[in-house]
């Protein structure tokens, strides 16, 4: 699909199997893969193509061949990247960036592993690994590595884009020491908060290895780059919560909102080069902070997670038509023009009264 051109930003779809509550309510299953880079509604009134498509067949593992490698082997020869899960909440992103560490990895375990094992084989280079975890929780930056920093500030670094003052950064020389950080942050976020689930769905939290590299022969040449490892907030619009939402859920779903508007118009902006309108980095903590490892010759890689159900569907579309605008790919075919659900259903009966009709002729 599209041309074959060097792509910076990769934006690939991933459906997630039915879950219980939804089989338990007799959810149907409306969304379904078609080939390698596209998916369709299963009524045909709907498909899209993206760079890549995963369903529930489709393991973690496969992910990461794809969405992974080329960022971490990329970050490993001194470019920055970031992997970004997009969905509504329930839609499949924890489960895609972490997984379940020992039986059923995510991007962000296997990326650490693919670092370090890039690391053994690489020679004449030494590596020096840095690792920070953080949350932005209503435009606040908090560090998930020591409970007590809060709210850290960020500033401008002419050398290396932008810093987190104060931010813990811990050098690690293993998988096994960087995943007891991942689970150190884990607690901490159980700590900040009564509702962990909830709370963690309100958040966006970014795990950052820093991969600083010299050559140990010929030229003393230093590189460094930034990985940045990104479970976004739920995407889900305020209206889902109902009118009875309280004054501190329109708060968060405000921030949440902005920083994801921010960053889908971010990567609109930079997936389409020939357009020259400025990059409105500086609207949000999220795009503020990843600015360094969005430009320039960084590799992106997004993953939208997706519910297959029929009662997912607006959001569904909402994260879809999300995924479209990061790429900025053309060949979206829509047979049928209706965006409104309730309309599509008006159509039906239509055609169903119009049959009806035509058998008593
Ligand atoms: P989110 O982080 O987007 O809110 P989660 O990743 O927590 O969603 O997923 C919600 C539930 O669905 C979890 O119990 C998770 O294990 C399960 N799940 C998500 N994606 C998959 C998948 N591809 N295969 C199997 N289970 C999944
Ligand atoms: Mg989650």
């Amino acid at each position: 699909m599209g041309e074959k051109t060097v792509e910076n930003i990769t934006v690939a779809v991933r459906i997630r199997p039915l879950n219980q509550r939804e089989l338990a309510s007799g959810g149907e299953k409306i969304w379904e893969k078609d080939g390698e880079v596209g998916i369709k509604e299963k009524n045909g009134a709907r498909n899209f193509f993206y760079d890549r498509i995963y369903d529930e067949n489709t393991e973690s593992t496969e992910v990461f061949i794809y969405q992974g490698v080329e960022v971490i082997e990329k970050c490993i020869s001194g470019y920055n990247g970031c992997i970004f899960c997009y969905g509504q909440t329930g839609s499949g992103k924890t489960h895609t960036m972490h997984g379940v560490r020992k039986t059923n990895p995510g991007l962000v375990p296997l990326s650490i592993d693919h670092i370090f094992t890039m690391i053994q084989r690489s020679s004449g280079k030494e590596f020096l690994i840095r690792c920070s975890y953080i949350e932005i929780y209503n435009e606040s930056v908090n560090d998930l590595l020591n409970p007590n920093f809060l709210n850290l500030q960020l500033a401008e670094d002419k050398k290396n884009g932008i810093k987190i003052i104060g931010v813990t950064e811990e050098v690690c020389t293993s998988s096994n020491q960087v995943n007891s950080l991942l689970v150190m942050g884990e607690k901490h976020k159980n700590i900040a908060s009564t509702n962990f689930n909830q709370r963690s769905s309100r958040a966006h939290s970014i795990f950052r290895v820093i991969v600083e590299s010299k050559n140990t022969s010929g030229r003393p040449d230093v590189a460094i780059a930034t990985l940045n490892l990104i479970d976004l907030a739920g995407s889900e619009s305020a209206d889902v919560h109902g009118p009875a939402a309280s004054s501190a859920r329109s708060k968060e779903m405000k921030y949440i909102n902005r920083s994801l508007l921010t960053l889908g118009t971010v990567i609109m902006r930079l997936s389409d080069k020939k357009n020259n309108a400025p990059i409105p980095y500086r609207d949000s903590k999220l795009t503020r902070l990843l600015q360094p490892a969005l430009e320039g010759d960084s590799k992106v890689s997004i993953v939208c997670n997706i519910s297959p159900c029929n009662d997912a569907y607006d959001e569904t579309l909402s994260t879809l038509k999300f995924a479209q605008r990061a790429k900025k790919i053309k060949q979206v075919i829509v047979k049928n023009d209706t965006t409104d659900s309730k309309a599509l259903i008006v159509k039906y009966e239509r055609e169903i009264y119009e049959l009806q009709e035509r058998l008593r002729e």
